[in-house]
């Protein structure tokens, strides 16, 4: 079949190639589109967009499929991870980032002009939708919340019509995007701000199973007095008995905190020596890193896999929901493994922006997340429950939920609902009414225009 005046690929289930443009790095979940367009340019998503709307066809867009909330069931899949163009200007200490560009491909891009971008902690991430979504940078306690770094969208609208979205040229569209992720149109392209910074004193500790309580309490008490510059976090994963993962961690249960410091080296082993000395460590990485080494500090798996995740943003956690959830999660807590990470939030994250944004929950302390892998058969109703058990752990600090953490099926109505301030979300309801009257884009975390 053909889409009038669109020069990428159209498929159907009868074609070769359908499945490979419709996977996502996500494999608990499977679009099953009517259509899927490999857009070639941002005039491929104009004449998709059209094309759907004249036929009352629901539009989804995809780039890695990292993130993917709801499966593209029937209707448009818009795949725009062909869109790879990355362009810096130095001067204006600037990238533009096509719609299918991924964090690594900023990061390389701008360290060529010793210049970094507010990336997350896993540089294969897709840059537009992370941005879309507010982004919980690495970097978030020194630069804020990686959408305040937005200075333009280009995004084709419910009309069809591409635009180029600044906060003077439609400050509510501009506010609605920032936040409200691709339920206001597919972003083709954004424009952002890189900050000069060639290497930051950062990396990983590990410690084994024996000392995780002790770390984690040294760790929740440590985040309260260290300065905005310090950026870390902290997860429980147990590791796979697999030649992938370094001997040292091999099949171990670990505790694995991560820092991120944009201070001076010797200000920052100062802050880190607290938490070198809780035990011995069984790899400890913290250096003077290049940044493009970024990636290395959290460490995260590049490889598609199925999993179920849950989380909270919390206002507090004190150390006793910590006990509990290393009871619940912790070294012979529980059969199937489960990776927990707590992201210490604040600092700039905790300031109004310049521009502001529909991201919500800006003044929350931690981020909590709780991680399944879907492997061996598991499916994610096998471990529902023993995620509502975690969640009520942490339910009495719970502020609300971040976008771009809310996948398959967590992604309900109310889940994304409590992303967002409630002032804010009924202003989303009002905007989503005036571009997208009649919810063209509802294959998302969507918010309804009635
Ligand atoms: C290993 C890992 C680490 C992560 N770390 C972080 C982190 O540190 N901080 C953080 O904030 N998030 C993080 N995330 C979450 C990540 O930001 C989201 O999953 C994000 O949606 C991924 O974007 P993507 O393009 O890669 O995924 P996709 O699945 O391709 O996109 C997700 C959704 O975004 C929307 N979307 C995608 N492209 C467009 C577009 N062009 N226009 C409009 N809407 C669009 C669509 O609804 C799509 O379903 C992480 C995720 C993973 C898997």
């Amino acid at each position: 079949m053909t889409i009038p005046n669109f020069q990428g690929t159209v498929l159907t289930s009868a074609d070769e190639g359908y499945d490979d443009a419709r996977a996502a790095f996500q494999l608990a979940g499977w679009h099953r589109p009517d259509v899927v367009g490999v857009a070639s340019s941002a005039s491929d998503v104009a004449a998709a967009v059209r094309y759907a709307a004249e036929r009352g066809m629901p539009v989804a867009v995809q780039n890695t499929g990292h993130g993917m909330p709801v499966p593209a069931d029937g209707g448009l899949l818009i795949n725009v991870s062909g869109l790879t163009g990355v362009a810096v200007d130095p001067g204006a200490r600037t990238a533009r980032a096509e719609a299918g560009a991924r964090w690594r491909d900023v990061v390389r891009e701008a360290a060529a002009h010793g210049l970094a971008g507010p990336n997350g902690s896993a540089p294969s991430v897709g840059v537009v939708s992370y941005l879309l979504g507010g982004g919980i940078s690495i970097l978030g306690r020194t630069a804020g919340h990686a959408s305040d770094h937005v200075r333009a969208i280009e995004v084709v609208t419910a009309d069809g019509t591409e635009r180029r979205v600044t906060a003077d040229s439609d400050p509510d569209l501009f506010w609605a995007l920032r936040g409200g992720r691709a339920n206001f149109g597919v972003v083709t392209a954004v424009e952002l701000d890189l900050f000069p910074l060639e290497r930051l004193y950062g990396g990983a500790l590990y410690f084994d199973a024996e000392h995780v309580p002790a770390v984690f309490a040294a760790y929740r008490e440590w985040t309260a007095s260290v300065p905005d510059e310090m950026n870390s976090s902290i997860a429980l994963v147990p590791l796979p008995d697999l030649p992938m993962v370094p001997e040292p961690l091999r099949g171990r249960h670990v505790a694995h905190i991560r820092i991120a410091y944009l201070g001076d080296a010797d200000a920052g082993e100062r802050l880190v020596a607290p938490l070198r000395g809780i035990a011995p460590r069984l790899v400890d990485s913290v250096r003077v890193m290049p940044y493009p080494e970024i990636g290395t500090i959290h460490n995260e798996p590049d490889v598609p896999m199925g999993y179920f995740t849950t989380h909270a943003l919390v206002g507090d956690l004190p150390q006793t929901a910590v006990d509990e959830l290393l009871r619940l999660t912790g070294p012979g807590g529980s059969d199937a493994p489960r990776i927990m990470e707590i992201r210490h939030l604040g600092g700039a994250m905790a300031k109004a922006p310049a521009v502001p944004s529909a991201v919500g929950h800006r003044d929350a302390a931690y981020f909590v997340a709780f991680l399944s892998p879907l492997v061996g058969g598991l499916t994610a109703d096998d471990v529902r429950d023993f995620h509502d058990r975690l969640d009520a752990v942490v339910a009495p600090w719970k502020l609300g939920h971040a976008l771009n953490f809310l996948y398959g099926a967590n992604a309900t109505p109310e889940n994304v609902r409590a992303a967002y301030e409630p002032g804010d979300y009924e202003r989303l309801v009002a905007l989503k009414r005036a571009y997208d009257p009649s919810n063209l884009f509802r294959l998302n975390h969507n918010i309804p225009p009635a």
